[in-house]
């Protein structure tokens, strides 16, 4: 199994000197195996994957949530329009809104300059629902609906091929119990870290966690590698790197999540 991380902002995304480590680009997390390439998110990241020759034939992408920064680079996914690939979008239903509606709603001609679902050729769109658990294309896909991300919650994935496990949870408030049991002796946790201990006093119930609630969940969980992931645009790289060491005292295997980021499995 193949991870690599192409988006690890989270809010918007952001360019700039201090940010070059780290990367600009919002969420988006490409997971290989066999013939399918598991997309999770499509923030801006995504754009950059499209570019990356690193997609294989049948392309499988699974949306947490419908926040911008995890949708804005879905109607620039080049590889989307082309028909050498199998693709099947999956998006939970969030307060009654499926992924059918999100891309109308992405194509409204104000929005965009053309309609996206008629401009993609074999395009299949399903909902994924709470609790879901299935093989797909050779990965096993576990979803888990969380609510404590501001309003309709997040999902969470665990996404299981050839022995291996990675769970991925952003957008999530730590210390959900769901999560942690989801994420038990995972290979690789990458978890939302947006704030510092700091910041999180002031941005609690926002439905983001700390980079110690997130090394809490890791160590609860028995996870073997941590990533932080999901940082906030104004963190610089230096600000990222200290929030690693220090986790890293809390959970050893940690790492910051960055793009361009990769992890063999
Ligand atoms: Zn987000
Ligand atoms: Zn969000």
């Amino acid at each position: 199994m193949y991870v690599e991380i192409f988006g690890a902002r989270g809010t918007y995304p952001i360019s700039g000197k201090e940010f070059l480590n780290y990367g600009g680009n919002t969420a988006c997390i490409l997971i290989n195996s066999g013939n399918t390439s598991v997309i999770i998110d499509a923030g801006t990241g995504i754009i950059n994957l499209s570019r990356s020759r690193k997609l294989l034939k049948n392309i499988i992408l699974l949306l947490t949530h419908y926040h911008l920064d995890h949708i804005t680079g879905l109607p620039y996914a080049s590889f989307l329009y082309s028909d050498g690939f199998n693709k099947v979008i999956y998006g939970p239903n969030i307060l009654g809104i499926k992924i059918d509606k999100v891309l109308e709603f992405l194509s409204l001609p104000f929005l965009f300059p053309f309609d996206i679902v008629d401009k993609i050729p074999n395009l299949k769109l399903r909902t994924i629902e709470n609790g879901d658990k299935k093989d797909r294309e050779g990965f096993k896909i576990s979803s888990i609906h969380s609510s404590s991300h501001p309003m309709g919650g997040v999902m969470t994935y665990r996404i299981e091929a050839e022995g291996k496990s990675i769970v991925v949870a952003t957008d999530i408030e730590g210390g959900d119990e769901k999560v942690i049991k989801m994420a038990e002796g995972a290979d690789i946790l990458i978890h939302d870290a947006q704030y510092t201990e700091e910041e999180y006093l002031l941005f609690q119930g926002y439905g983001h966690s700390s980079s110690k609630m997130a090394a809490e969940t890791a160590k609860k969980a028995e996870v073997k590698k941590l990533i932080l992931f999901h940082h906030a645009p104004n963190h610089s790289d230096s600000l990222i790197k200290n929030e690693e060491e220090k986790t890293k005292k809390l959970f050893p295997e940690t790492e910051a999540g960055f793009e361009g980021m990769k992890l063999e499995l």
